[in-house]
């Protein structure tokens, strides 16, 4: 393996400096768990890992109305933090299906997402609660809804010159439900396919809203529009029918890759089972936030 140098700033102002005199070449180091498995299976080659342990502040999970979660915080710190168990719930539930506590106490959230591995649990439950992703650079400061920051196989809209600063989570509407489910070989293997399902429900039972977020159901992280379509303005508890033509729809909608794991065919009615099965779930009263 090549020399990598690795630097440790103490401030985001000094980590933006680096990513400006390196570009391509410096590759950010937050828990380590995907990146050090990229550098020892050769595939990528950075001149200098900037590692963001010295940088005050960055592991701050902060719940004012919307919650901010900060480029250092853990999975298990987001599993944990009382805030996100109460109001974020489904969030907690993804963190919680993260491989085992080793990975969750050094792995974080933001490194997970900038990761963009598409059967990675955390994006289907932030597509499904309506996250966004903040970026900064020397020159300034911008925020993307999480499903435009995924663009193609494990690449994200992040800029070399950039940093993901926080993942920021809209308070979640009054008669918000729901789920996250994974499916997997093993209890500690990545999901197969995993689904984050939240609808919100009208004071007369009716949906108002949903959002559905699944992993390994194609190259990227993807939000199922065409199944969110299907719920809208349907008694939910009482029709069976909405919810078969929303996991159909998010079924036929995507375009998952075969593997090992098995087929692409195989995949796709995976995806039928646990969309239904996550949003049965989601009604039976699982809370989304
Ligand atoms: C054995 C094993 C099993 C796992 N199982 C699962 C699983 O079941 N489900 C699951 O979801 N995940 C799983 N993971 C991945 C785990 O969730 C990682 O913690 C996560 O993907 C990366 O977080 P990290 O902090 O370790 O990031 P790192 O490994 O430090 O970084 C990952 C990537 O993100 C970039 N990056 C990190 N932070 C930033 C930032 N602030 N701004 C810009 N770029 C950044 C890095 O440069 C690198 O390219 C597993 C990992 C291992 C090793």
């Amino acid at each position: 393996m090549a020399r990598v140098e690795y630097t440790e700033p103490s401030s985001i102002e000094e980590v933006l400096g680096v990513l400006d005199q390196q570009g391509d070449d410096a590759k950010i180091l937050a828990g380590g768990q995907s990146l050090l498995v990229l550098l020892r299976d050769g595939l990528i080659h950075p001149r200098v890992l900037v590692g963001l342990q010295g940088v005050p502040g960055l592991d701050q999970i902060t719940a004012n109305g919307e919650l901010h979660v900060g480029a250092m915080a853990t999975h298990t710190a987001v599993q944990t933090h009382p805030a996100v168990r109460a109001r974020w719930a489904l969030l907690a539930q993804a963190e919680a299906a993260v491989s085992a506590p080793q990975i969750r106490n050094r792995g974080t959230l933001v490194g997970n997402v900038a990761h963009a591995f598409p059967t990675a649990d955390p994006p289907a439950a932030l597509i499904a609660l309506g996250a966004q992703v903040r970026l900064r650079s020397s020159v300034g400061e911008r925020t993307l809804p999480i499903e435009e920051f995924f663009v193609g196989f494990m690449q994200t809209a992040l800029e070399p010159t950039e940093l993901v600063t926080e993942v920021l989570i809209p308070a979640q509407p009054a008669g918000a439900l729901g789920a996250y489910l994974k499916y997997a070989m093993r209890p500690l293997d990545f999901s197969i396919v995993g689904v984050g399902a939240r609808v919100v429900l009208a004071a007369d039972g009716t949906c108002s809203e949903a959002r559905i977020g699944l992993n390994g159901a194609g190259p990227i992280p993807a939000r199922a529009h065409r199944a969110e379509a299907a719920l809208w303005g349907r008694r939910l508890a009482s029709d069976s029918d909405a919810i078969d033509t929303a996991a159909e729809a998010a079924a036929s909608d995507s375009e998952p890759v075969g593997d090992i794991d098995g087929s692409a065919e195989y995949k796709r009615k995976m995806v039928r089972v646990f969309v239904r099965r996550a949003l049965q779930q989601a009604l039976a009263g699982a809370p989304a936030g």
